[in-house]
């Protein structure tokens, strides 16, 4: 089983209450493929700029991550966000966002990404999703996440990309804003209505909802003291859960398997992934997690939301 994930790389700005950085590592394929690795084997789609260094390039391969299909663009500069938090840091505040060279990008997947049995279209243009969603066709499982800026500026497309995906991971407010619906259970149905049938609803520091055709989960956040930065915990969460999805199949012989319990299962591993990426700044703290962190954090979890 393998997982191909297209969405940005990324420098990133960001200020929190806690501290600040310049041009960290970042983006949501990024953010993506580190908390998946854990799990699973994670390929890397997507452009970047000269500026993008192999100390960049080191810290994604040290995870095992295939950076393969990962294009440098000659004269190009790496897609750059900057953001900010108040104390209220489940909400991001968008101060600038530079597509730089995904502006022109013209997905070329390998055979190994093409072949993936797992695929996120991670956040970034929805036509660019579209294109990559096309070349992996035989995926057994596709995933999408957005934002509000893409419900903005394209939400026809991006209905048309929903449309094309088994699973959407967003936030509960975008997943209000898309189906103008102020209900999460009833926007949840809508989404259901377009073309997904596991529908994920982020939020943020309270947790994450799962809605099928026929059942509903909810897990709550990790219960953290310490959070410095939430950049990126979204797409921790959709790493934990679809690596493990996906390393769930490679280890019962390649079936992908999405009963309820084995989904309940994946957002507890999203849970977990989130938590510890929110501990420090980017990447800093993924980056240095071991796994029998995650399972220590999957056992606390787990006593602390089971009751008789
Ligand atoms: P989240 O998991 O929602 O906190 O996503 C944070 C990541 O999203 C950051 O590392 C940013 O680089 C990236 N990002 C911010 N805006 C966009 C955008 N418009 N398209 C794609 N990625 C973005």
């Amino acid at each position: 089983m393998s997982l191909t994930v297209v969405g940005s790389i990324a420098f990133d700005s960001v200020r929190t209450p806690f501290g600040e950085r310049e041009r960290m590592l970042g983006g949501s394929a990024v953010h993506f493929a580190l908390a998946a690795s854990f799990f699973s084997d994670v390929g890397v789609v997507g452009p970047v700029g000269d500026d993008f260094g192999d100390e960049h390039l080191e810290l994604l391969r040290a995870r095992g991550i295939d950076v393969g299909d990962l294009e440098r663009v000659a004269g190009g500069e790496t897609f750059f966000w900057r953001g900010h938090y108040e104390y209220d840091m489940n909400l991001a505040h968008t101060d600038d966002t530079q597509l730089n060279v995904f502006g022109e990008f013209e997905p070329k997947l390998s055979d190994r990404s093409r072949e993936a049995d797992v695929l996120f279209l991670a956040n970034i243009q929805p036509d660019l999703q579209r294109r990559v969603r096309a070349q992996c066709a035989g995926a057994k499982l596709a995933a999408l996440d957005s934002m509000n800026l893409w419900i903005d500026t394209e939400r026809q497309a991006l209905t048309h990309a929903i449309h094309e995906v088994d699973c959407l991971i967003i936030n509960d407010a975008e997943i209000r804003q898309l189906t103008d619906q102020p209900n999460l259970a009833r926007a949840a149905k809508a989404v259901m209505e377009l073309g997904p049938r596991i529908v994920v609803a982020k939020q943020g520091e309270y947790g994450a909802a799962l809605f099928t055709p026929t059942s509903f989960f909810a897990i709550p956040g990790f219960p953290l003291e310490d959070v410095r930065d939430p950049t990126g915990a979204g797409d921790s969460f959709a790493g934990g859960f679809l690596g493990y999805l996906d390393g769930e199949a490679a280890a019962s012989g390649g079936d992908l398997v999405l009963d309820d319990a084995t989904l309940r299962r994946a957002m507890a591993a999203g849970t977990a992934l989130a938590s510890f990426n929110v501990e420090d700044f980017g990447t800093e703290r993924v980056a240095r997690l071991e796994r029998d962190e995650i399972d220590a954090r999957l056992a606390a979890l787990r006593s602390m939301t089971q009751f008789e």
